[in-house]
């Protein structure tokens, strides 16, 4: 489908057949959101609404299409000088309409939000076949409820993304990365508050690995460099970003890096002297899903914890899954600065039957310990359908009242993507709670 009258289309016959609609941006959501085992469902590609601009270099927005894969839209906008502050691995593939229904996170969320905290305006296809244009370029617009907050996250069940408005930053005129070993998490975050105290608003990234993800990674890919001379219980990449050569990072990073090691926060770290040893510690941290992959069967938890309780929820959900499962192997990593942790297990090797067997178990070892450190059971990568029922039993009665109102409202027969967001028996009108 090359443009939004087309997809119109696409909605209205689908809903006169009775059919599902489901939305497919890149397939990278990794929650099973865009893809259906219904057989009455049409699956419906984005990949042809790909067109970027105009792009507004006063206003620093950009329109962009919701067939734009981020690093096509990344490209467009280095020409001028801008970029949109969403940085995640799957930045090759990922494309702005699941992007905005997935309300991704990604690196950078701790400092400049999260996807929708990007979009100004939006262009839908609804349920019913009509476009609602809402893509309007402003950040101050009180005019009434924000709707296009609504169909950011939505994952697809409320409507058709065809089209956003986006607010731009100019990109940094100075980066500096450097990698740190530490022992334990708790150090890491009193690294991360060393930053913030030295840093400020400059602190771009915080990503950690532990131990597990570090070793899997050099069995399974040992082409892919270390950065450090041994593997560290807990490897920390910090980024400071300066918008400007008159604030110069290096003297701020080093500073940190003295302060950490005189402190015994960290025993070993290195400061990127260029862009490829920059690219060597984000490629490091960019591989640690690859290497588990490689490894064999994993469950995987996209989570998110108050970051005060991080290294406590660590400690207590390592446990539950021991408890469980004794010979697991805990692979929890990720964005430092707003507690979201991808805490994935794996296997000895040969041994992924045991950890299919006790999937559930340990799932419930995994989310109970989320829930009693009031965490998020989904960070950044949304329900799909993998989460859906989890979601819904977690929620209180009146955040499922309101959410099925809105779905209800919006999709009455219940035929945008059913089965993500609410479990598809709620999205049928009347329906007995
Ligand atoms: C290696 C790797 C690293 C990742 N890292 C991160 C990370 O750091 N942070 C993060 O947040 N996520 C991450 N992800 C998850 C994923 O990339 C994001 O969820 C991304 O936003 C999905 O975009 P997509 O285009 O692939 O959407 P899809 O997977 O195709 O779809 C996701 C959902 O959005 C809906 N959808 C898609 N397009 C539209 C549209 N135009 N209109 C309405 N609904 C639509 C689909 O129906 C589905 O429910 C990672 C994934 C991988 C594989």
């Amino acid at each position: 489908l090359e443009n939004t009258d087309a997809v119109a289309a696409v909605v209205k016959l689908c809903r006169e057949h009775g059919l599902f609609l489901i939305p497919q941006g890149g397939n990278t959501g990794l929650v099973l959101g865009s893809s259906s085992t219904e057989p009455a469902s049409v699956i419906l590609s984005l990949e042809r609404l790909n067109s970027v601009g105009p792009i507004d270099p006063v206003g620093k927005t950009v329109r962009v299409e919701s067939g734009v894969v981020l690093d096509q839209l990344q490209s467009a906008l280095a020409d001028l000088n801008l970029t949109l502050p969403l940085h995640l691995g799957s930045g090759g593939s990922a494309q702005i309409g699941g992007l905005i229904s997935t309300n991704a996170g990604g690196c950078h969320a701790f400092r400049h939000g999260m996807m929708a905290d990007q979009v100004l305006g939006l262009e839908v296809v609804l349920p019913d076949g009509k476009i609602w244009n809402g893509n309007r370029a402003l950040i101050k617009d009180n005019a009434g409820y924000a709707l296009r907050r609504l169909f950011c996250g939505a994952e697809g069940s409320l409507g058709v993304v065809t089209s956003a408005t986006l607010r731009l930053i100019h990109k940094p005129a100075d980066l500096q990365t450097m990698l740190l070993a530490c022992d334990s998490v708790s150090d890491a975050l009193s690294i991360l508050s060393l930053c913030e105290s030295a840093a400020g608003s400059l602190l771009n990234a915080a990503e950690f690995i532990d131990r597990v993800g570090l070793e899997l990674l050099k069995r399974h890919q040992p082409h892919v460099q270390q950065a450090l001379d041994d593997i560290p219980n807990v490897a920390l990449l910090i980024e400071l970003a300066s918008p400007s050569n008159l604030v110069p990072l290096g003297p701020i990073v080093e500073s940190i890096l003295e302060s950490a090691m005189d402190q015994s926060l960290a025993s070993d770290g290195v400061i990127a002297n260029n862009e490829q040893q920059r690219q060597t510690m984000w490629t490091l941290r960019e591989s640690i899903p690859e290497g588990q992959r490689l490894h064999g069967a994993q469950l995987k938890h996209d989570i998110a914890i108050p970051v005060a309780s991080l290294a406590e929820f660590l400690e207590k959900a390592t446990q539950a899954v021991l408890t469980v499962l004794p010979t697991a192997l805990v692979n929890p990593f990720g964005h430092l600065a707003d507690g979201n942790v991808h805490f994935n297990l794996s296997a000895p090797a040969g041994q992924d039957e045991s950890l299919i067997k006790n999937q559930q178990a340990l799932n419930s070892a995994v989310y109970d310990t989320v829930v009693q450190f009031e965490g998020s059971i989904a960070a950044e990568h949304g329900l799909g359908r993998s989460k859906v029922r989890l979601a819904d039993s977690s929620r209180s009665v009146i955040e499922r009242t309101l959410m099925k109102s809105i779905k209800r409202s919006i999709d009455p027969d219940g035929r945008m993507n059913p089965d993500v967001i609410l479990a598809a028996t709620d999205a049928v009108p009347n329906q007995r709670d």
